[in-house]
């Protein structure tokens, strides 16, 4: 990745500890690493030739419990990133209330690149090299950019078969066939459209606003789809592919089920082309809506684009979507942003769900995943809103959230001690 998150996570990070007052033992503390473990390994290719790949696995904080995080397999991955990633972690699932600690890994690969088989090779030779730091009660693995339940499948298999017996609780997001959760899919796009809901409850609801989502993968596309079922109208859409537009409102179930037959927008669109027209890529951050949904990859709204946004509700679905410079401005400008460490916390949480259930050998039905999801999601945004009214200074909704997520965790460490 060229320009790397870490060092706006670490800005942002530094604001809230200003803002806390933090000890300075703790703001060292908590910009540590606890384990940052890196490998090369080979992989046999379908032509017999062997190439090898760098993969990692970043822990950030344990202090809560066991760590978690995503597995992000993409072709301009960063050791930075990763790092700046497993600290979002920390902070999501201390915001959520989760007895988790924060992680994150993944592989220098563009999967697309891959045939199955590879694919396959690689995950479950990364994932032996992963042995010595995986497990279900140290540290669970999920999906991310570029990798699916299939993966975590994989993943959880190659761990079973080394130690003999199948461990269900060392990843989440597995297929539900073998333990994984209902609604664990839709969970993160799901706890976007709750935390929406939870913010249009003081000025209305999401029906009849106008919508606009970067990213049409596991986030996105089921974020779009459930929008458009709470009455949303979804006007513009993109993936890495194309940007479409749409002003009466995209045929959002109608991509949604081409998607799901493992095409991409563009693809749709060849098939539908009066569904919509073709737009620059740009401009769906920049669309006259009322909310923008980046669902995408990171650093997308910056100090050029931001003048220029004109949604005032920006949910952001995608980890680190906008830069500090870029927050600066939207901040500036009055434009409310619900943030990262927030807008996607239901992904984690229904893995939570999952990995309580396959400790538990129990299955949760959806309607009990999604009523749990939406009480965990609604306490934590009114743990954020509440820390944002700042005793009648109001900071902005991410600021505050850093806050919550830092003083749960420090308010941990402080209990623990640090051993010996
Ligand atoms: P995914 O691989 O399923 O989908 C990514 C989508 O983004 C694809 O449609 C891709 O074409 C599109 N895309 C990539 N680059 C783009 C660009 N420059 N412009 C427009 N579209 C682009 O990934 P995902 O799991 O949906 O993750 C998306 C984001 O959400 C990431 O930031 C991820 O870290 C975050 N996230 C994911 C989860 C989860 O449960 N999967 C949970 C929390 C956060």
């Amino acid at each position: 990745m060229v320009d790397s998150i870490l060092e706006d996570v670490l800005a942002q990070f530094h604001q809230a500890a200003d803002q806390m007052g933090l000890d300075d033992r703790y703001r060292e503390y908590l910009t540590s690493w606890k384990t940052v473990f890196q490998t090369q390994f080979p992989v046999e290719m379908d032509d017999g030739s062997t190439r090898i790949f760098h993969g990692a696995r970043v822990i950030h904080n344990a202090a809560l419990g066991p760590t978690k995080g995503g597995m992000r397999y993409a072709a301009n991955l960063t050791i930075d990133d990763v790092k700046a990633l497993s600290m979002l972690m920390t902070w999501k699932c201390a915001i959520a209330n989760l007895p988790f600690g924060g992680a994150k890994g993944g592989v220098v690969v563009d999967p697309a690149t891959l045939s199955l088989g590879e694919l396959e090779n690689l995950t479950r030779r990364f994932t032996s090299e992963l042995e010595p730091i995986i497990g279900p009660d140290k540290d669970i693995p999920a999906p991310d950019l570029g990798t699916n339940a299939q993966v975590m499948a994989w993943m959880m298999d190659t761990y079973s078969m080394s130690h003999g017996y199948t461990i269900p609780a060392v990843v989440t997001g597995k297929p539900v066939a073998i333990g994984g959760s209902e609604g664990r899919f839709e969970a993160t796009g799901r706890g976007v459209l709750y935390l929406l809901e939870a913010q249009l409850s003081r000025q209305g609801s999401v029906r009849g606003k106008r919508v606009s989502v970067q990213g049409f993968g596991n986030v996105g596309s089921v974020a779009a789809r459930l929008i458009h079922e709470a009455g949303g109208i979804v006007t513009h859409l993109s993936d890495r592919f194309v940007a479409l537009h749409n002003p009466a409102g995209i045929d959002v179930p109608g991509a949604y089920a081409f998607a799901a037959s493992g095409h991409n927008l563009k693809e749709w669109h060849e098939q539908s082309p009066d569904a919509a027209e073709i737009i620059a890529p740009e401009d769906v951050l920049t669309a006259d809506v009322d909310i923008l949904v980046p669902a995408a990859v990171e650093s997308v709204l910056t100090g050029e684009n931001a003048p220029r946004v004109r949604a005032r509700l920006i949910v952001e679905a995608a980890n680190g979507p906008t830069t500090m410079e870029a927050d600066a401005i939207l901040n500036e400008r009055g434009v409310t942003i619900i943030p990262d460490i927030l807008a996607n916390a239901g992904g984690v949480t229904v893995s939570y769900f999952e990995w309580v259930q396959a400790r538990q050998y129990l299955h949760w039905s959806e309607a009990q995943v999604n009523e749990e999801l939406r009480r965990i999601l609604d306490r934590a945004y009114e743990a954020v809103v509440t820390a944002a009214a700042n005793n009648g200074h109001p900071i902005s909704q991410r600021a505050a959230a850093n806050r919550v997520g830092i003083e749960r965790v420090t308010e941990a460490a402080r209990l623990r001690g640090f051993y010996p």
